[in-house]
Formats: structure tokens, sequence, C-alpha cells
């Protein structure tokens, strides 16, 4: 058993950026990786937008900066999960969590940065074949599919920027997105058009993932016509939004309909005492890297704060 003043849990932006501030004020953190080490940003090229960079960073190179960061200032970072929390319901209480190796973990604030997962369609035949062509993910996958024709399903950022990137690596990319327009920025709207190897069908949904072991190709249909079409494709990348990763705070924390925490006013504290959010587990309407980096720095000062006043 293990006694801290702040576990962070989550390793975006977010939870290192919380570790930079909590660690240079002596809060001696401990942060929980998580399933995927560095978060959502280790499955993106380039980010262009986060201030700093002029020339851009790939996301990997900017997620093991971070780290090094926090630690740099006497982080303990650990490549593991925390599978359970007890949260203490009285102000000064000790919050009880649990790591998935059997450490327990006694912490007085915890900050939660644990993130959010992509989202699938939930076609039997998606998820049958995922893992044998159908991916959340082009950046880790799409080497897969070096020359070959494959399809992206959907119409925001995530989307726009992997067809792009595939793009690049593969024959034909042909773009789902099932209303008349694009969600994403009209940046990468524009990138998308004038890639010349992408095919953009709007009002496009799938109907069908095609193939018994490894998808063979996919059956769309026009939401308006009702026409079905068949087209031969090795790999299928679904990009059509994320999950808040709050399955293990349920019952205790308190949620929106869409299970993303939430948070007090212009704080990062939740409903209960010494426990703060940040990043994508509680902001389905930024959700930027710079976002999560700046909820992450507010949290580490809101536990500072909280264990002054304690
Ligand atoms: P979004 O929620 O922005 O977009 C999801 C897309 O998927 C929408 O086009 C949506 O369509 C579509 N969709 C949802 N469900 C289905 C379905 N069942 N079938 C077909 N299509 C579906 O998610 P993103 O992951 O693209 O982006 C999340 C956030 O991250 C955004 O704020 C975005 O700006 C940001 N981001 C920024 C980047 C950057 O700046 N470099 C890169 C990537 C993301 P509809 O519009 O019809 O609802």
């Amino acid at each position: 058993m293990e006694t801290l003043k702040t576990l962070i849990i989550g390793s975006g932006p977010a939870g290192y950026t919380a570790a930079i501030y909590a660690a240079r004020a002596d809060l001696k953190p401990i942060l929980y990786t998580g399933m995927e080490p560095g978060g959502q940003l280790t499955t993106t090229t380039e980010v262009d937008n986060f201030p700093g960079y002029p020339d851009g960073i790939d996301g990997p190179t900017m997620m093991v900066q971070l780290q090094q960061q926090a630690e740099r200032f006497g982080t303990e970072v650990r490549i593991g999960f925390i599978n359970k929390v007890e949260f203490a319901t009285q102000k000064g209480e000790m919050h009880k969590a649990f790591a998935e190796d059997g450490t327990e973990i006694y912490a007085q604030t915890i900050i939660i940065s644990t993130g959010a997962t992509a989202k699938y369609l939930g076609l039997p035949s998606e998820q049958r074949l995922r893992g044998g062509g159908v991916s959340a993910c082009a950046v880790c996958d799409g080497f897969f599919y070096k020359g070959q024709d494959v399809a992206i399903v959907g119409g925001g950022d995530t989307a726009a920027e992997e067809a792009t990137y595939l793009a690049k690596i593969c024959s034909k990319v042909t773009m789902l997105v099932r209303k008349d327009e694009m969600r994403a920025s009209k940046a990468m709207q524009h990138r998308v058009t004038s890639t010349p190897n992408i095919d953009l069908r709007y009002n496009t949904e799938i109907d069908e993932v095609l193939g018994e072991q490894v998808v063979e190709g996919l059956r769309m249909k026009n939401n308006q016509t009702g026409a079905l079409e068949e087209i031969p494709i090795t790999g299928l990348f679904i990009a059509i939004g994320h999950k808040p990763n709050t399955e293990i705070f349920k019952g205790q924390l308190d949620m929106d309909e869409a299970g993303y925490l939430i948070t007090k006013g212009k704080t990062t504290e939740t409903n209960l005492s010494g426990v703060f959010a940040s990043g994508d587990v509680q902001d389905k309407d930024y959700r930027q890297a710079v976002t999560a980096a700046g909820t992450g720095c507010m949290a580490a000062l809101d536990a500072e704060r909280y264990l002054q006043g304690i």
C-alpha cells in the first residue's frame, strides 16, 4: 500500500501537464499511463496546431517529450492501469485506487485524465473483421495497406486527417460521409478535396463490410436514393468520434448522458472533494491537445489549492 498526495490517471497531454505542475508544486505525483501510454496523440501524425512548434511535431514524439518533462520534475510514471477507485466522500479523507498489478494506493487527491476511446459503427460485419482489416487508427495500421484500395468512414477532423494520411500510402481512399457536408474544419476539408486519390462520397453509409476472414470489399448505401454500390477494398478505417473512458467511475462521479465527467464552473473539480478531471474525459466540445494540456494545468493547481485547505 502506498500513500501519496496526488495520483494522476492517464497519460495524454492533460495527464502529463497535470504531472508537470503537480511535480513542480512538490506534490510528488505518481502517474499511471493507462492502456495506451501517451494517449490519442500517439496515433496521430502531424500536430500542427500546438503552440510553440512552428514546423509541427509528430504526436508520438510530442508525448515522449511531455513524459520526459514530467519526469524531470520528479513525476513517477508507471506503465499500467488503475482498474478500480473507491473515492472518499468526505473532504480530507483518502481516496483508494487499485492498480491492475495489485498495488493499492491511498491518495489525497486524484486527477482523472483518462481521455476518450474510438467509437465503432456496431455493424456485425465490422465487429467480426476488427483486426482483419477493420481499424480505428489509420496511423497505426495504414502501413499494412500500402499500394492498396481502402475506405474511411466519418466527416470530422479525425476522418479528414486520416484520409489524407492514407492517401499518401494507399492507391485509393474512398471516404464515406453520412451527411451532405463534413464536420471537419474548412482547412481539413480543403486538404481532402484537393487530394486526387480520395473519392469523397457524401450521403453515404456502410451497408455491409464484405469478407469472411479479412476485408475484401464494402457495400455502400446512398441514404438519399437508397442506391447500393460494392467496391473492392482491403482496409476499412472507422473515424466517427470517441467515447470517454469513465466506465470505472460510474456511480461515483457525476457524468453527462454520454459519460463525460462533469466539472464545476470554470474549475476541474468533480462532485467529490479532492477529485479533479482534465482533458477529453471532461470535454466533448474542444478536445484539442492544447485545451487538454490547459485543463491538466488547472487540475494540478486545483489539487494544490485543495491540499493547502485541508
Ligand atoms: P467528431 O465527433 O468531430 O466527428 C465524427 C464524425 O463521424 C462526424 O462527421 C459524424 O457525422 C461521423 N459519424 C458519427 N457517427 C457515425 C456513424 N454511426 N456513421 C457514420 N458517420 C458517423 O470526431 P473526430 O474524432 O473527428 O474529432 C474529435 C475532436 O478532435 C474534434 O473537436 C476535432 O476538431 C478534433 N481533432 C482535431 C484535429 C486537429 O486539429 N489536427 C485532428 C483530429 C481531431 P455527423 O457530422 O453526421 O454527426
